[in-house]
């Protein structure tokens, strides 16, 4: 992004989630390189997996080369295939419904409720019931812990459970988040993370599997190593994946992993700022505001135009002149022309926080300097409308 003709000068452009890396990072990656093991059974991989598994408090994990790769192989474990369908939240980025899609299952969308954005639990009852009788398979639910706010579990769970449905939970954005007490990704029968380059913590790129079953992470592990049989010679008898993370991101991940709780620390400490900021504009709300346990990966801003007299539009516009990113909410999977003939369970609230949120800049590696001209440049914005 360069000056713009005609506004101020921007030397310096704000992303909303700009990857945290440093001099540890750095250290961490040389040591692996010069370590000389590039395979995936290299020290670094495993060494990895125990210490996420750890942290989350998970039984086995399994890393991969991304968040989708491990939705994949998490549907594939709990067994989505052809002639079943697998129950995916509306509001969520696309990956969660076309991993559903690789397997060959169907995805089914249901819509959110307005406080989270997460899942809409009365409507999900609602469309398994309507689901079942209608005869359809459901091979899983799957859980989307939005902007790092874990889904009311305590509902969902149980729900689930009477109607033997398993959960897959894409805990992709909601790394170090906790449910009373209990880490993300460990609600369901398997959780996923993403490591990508914009998320709470990253490897570049990377994701990774959880379970407390251990016959369904080894499973995972051999479908995502080319399903090569333990025999000398090559031997297959499923069709894999070349789905392994690399060992070299495995050690930039086990840095990323030391500064976690730090990073997540910042990332709060700019919510916290929002949520006072936007508690004096009468009409504005933040999204999931008030969960202690939540990661705050993004911060998202939810505005009611008839109330504020402004469009979150017009705010995302004037942060754009100063230099400062923002984005809507992900549009929900419904709209979208690739999934725009699936069968869906809507309330209308999903297509409302599409229209009326506003992601703003939340990374933990925006320093001090740029924090201060983001709330200069929302409070300018501001001004102007009083
Ligand atoms: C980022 C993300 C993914 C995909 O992760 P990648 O590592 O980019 O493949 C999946 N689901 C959700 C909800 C995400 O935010």
């Amino acid at each position: 992004m360069g000056p713009r003709s005609g506004g101020p000068t921007v030397t310096d452009p704000i992303f909303l989630s700009p990857p945290d890396i440093g001099e540890l990072e750095e250290s961490y990656l040389l040591r692996a390189i010069r370590a000389g093991r590039f395979d995936p059974d290299g020290p670094e991989l495993s060494a990895f997996e125990r210490e996420v598994a750890a942290r989350v408090g998970a039984g086995h994990a399994l890393g991969l080369a991304s968040g989708t790769a491990a939705l994949h192989m998490a549907l594939l474990a709990v067994g989505a295939g052809p002639d079943t369908v697998v129950v995916v939240p509306t509001l969520t980025f696309a990956a969660t419904a076309n991993a559903v899609t690789y397997t060959g299952a169907e995805p089914v969308f249901v819509d959110c409720d307005a406080a989270t954005g997460n899942l809409d639990v009365d409507l999900l009852a609602d469309l398994l019931g309507r689901l079942a009788e209608a005869g359809r398979q459901v091979a899983a639910v799957v859980t989307v812990d939005l902007n790092g706010r874990c889904v009311d579990y305590d509902r969902l769970l149980p729900l689930c459970a009477a109607t033997g449905v398993p959960v897959v939970e894409d805990a992709a954005q909601a790394l170090g988040s906790t449910y009373r007490g209990r880490g993300a990704g460990t609600f369901g029968r398997v959780g996923i993370y993403s490591f990508s380059h914009n998320k709470v913590m990253t490897t570049s790129a990377g994701g990774m599997l959880v379970s407390d079953d251990a016959a369904l992470i080894a499973r995972a592990r051999h479908l995502a190593t080319q399903a090569r049989e333990p025999v000398p010679h090559y031997e297959h008898r499923d069709i894999g994946y070349n789905y392994r993370l690399s060992t070299l991101l495995a050690a930039l991940g086990r840095a990323q992993l030391g500064r976690l709780d730090a990073m997540i620390a910042r990332r709060r400490a700019l919510r916290d700022r929002y949520e006072r900021l936007f508690a004096t504009v009468p009409g504005t709300r933040i999204l999931g505001a008030g969960d202690s346990g939540s990661n705050c990966w993004l911060t998202s801003v939810v505005v009611e135009p008839e109330r504020t007299g402004w469009a979150p539009a017009q705010l995302a516009e004037h942060l754009a002149g100063r230099g400062v990113e923002s984005r809507p909410m992900w549009k929900p999977m419904h709209r979208q022309p690739v999934y725009a003939d699936r069968q869906v369970a809507l309330t209308g609230v999903a297509d409302q926080l599409f229209a009326t949120s506003l992601s703003l800049p939340s990374g933990s590696a925006l320093t001090d300097d740029q924090v201060d001209r983001v709330f200069a440049a929302i409070a300018e914005f501001l001004d102007g409308r009083r």
